[in-house]
């Protein structure tokens, strides 16, 4: 692959961002960041930054901005990086998308695109008190959309451990769509004035995003899919 594919997937809790990561990480190599990934290991392993963390996300609340500012500038010179990445809820504020784009600059890379994954807000309640993962390998399943192809078995791994996230009920889900809608949502604009910016219905089954995805990635970059 040339030059490696960089991508922003952005979208609401539930959009299905980190099901699309996934499997963009495994058809082309490239990294998957996920700052929420990032933050449970930091909470997790009981880090400073953790113990900072842990009651905002359980509230449903964002993490400031500078603590997940230094997180990614360092996470973006891994080696694992090198190919490419995508990012999977971040930025999530204005000032994360202008710290952003100071970060590329002083790296020397550029974004291929920015792809919304537009979905309504009533179908994310639902697909968040439903979510669990593997506990052994991480894959994504849904108890209604996406489960298992053997009930309580990983198709991945063949695990038979599944966690749910603390913060996937419905009350902290509502504060997180609220968080969203007030924090995230105005990143829209500031993308779609860039350029570069697609927006893929997140509504259809799992598999019509993973192409549509695709398409959009034939249409901005056909030169890094080889
Ligand atoms: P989801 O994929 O369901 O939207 P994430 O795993 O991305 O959730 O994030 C979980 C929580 O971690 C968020 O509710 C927020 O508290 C925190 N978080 C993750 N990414 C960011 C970010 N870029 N800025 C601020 N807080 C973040
Ligand atoms: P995000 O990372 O944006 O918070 P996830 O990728 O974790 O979202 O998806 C949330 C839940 O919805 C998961 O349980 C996942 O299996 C399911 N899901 C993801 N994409 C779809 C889809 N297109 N249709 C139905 N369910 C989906
Ligand atoms: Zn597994």
């Amino acid at each position: 692959m040339s030059g490696g594919l960089r991508l922003i997937l952005l979208g609401p809790p539930g959009a299905g961002k980190g099901t699309q990561a996934k499997r963009l990480q495994e058809r082309f190599g490239i990294a998957q960041i996920s700052t929420g990934d990032m933050l449970r290991a930091q909470v997790a392993a009981g880090t400073p930054i953790g113990k900072q963390a842990k009651a905002i996300m359980e509230a449903g609340q964002l993490v400031p901005d500078e603590i997940i500012i230094a997180m990614l500038d360092e996470r973006l010179d891994q080696p694992d990086c090198r190919k490419g990445f995508i990012l999977d809820g971040f930025p999530r504020t204005v000032p994360q998308a202008e710290a952003l784009d100071k970060l590329l600059q002083k790296k020397g890379l550029a974004l291929d695109a920015v792809i919304e994954l537009a979905v309504d807000d009533a179908a994310l309640t639902e697909r968040l008190v439903g979510r669990f993962s593997c506990a052994k390998c991480g894959a994504n399943y849904h108890e209604r959309f996406h489960p298992p192809r053997v009930p309580g078995v990983c198709d991945v791994c063949g695990s038979t451990e599944f966690v749910r996230r603390a913060d996937d009920n419905r009350e902290t889900v509502t504060a997180r769509l609220e968080a969203y809608h007030r924090q995230t949502e105005p990143i829209l604009p500031y993308y779609r004035a860039q350029g570069r910016f697609y927006s893929v219905d997140g509504m259809a089954d799992i598999d019509v995003v993973s192409r549509e995805i695709e398409a959009v990635l034939h249409e901005c970059c056909p030169e890094k899919l080889d």
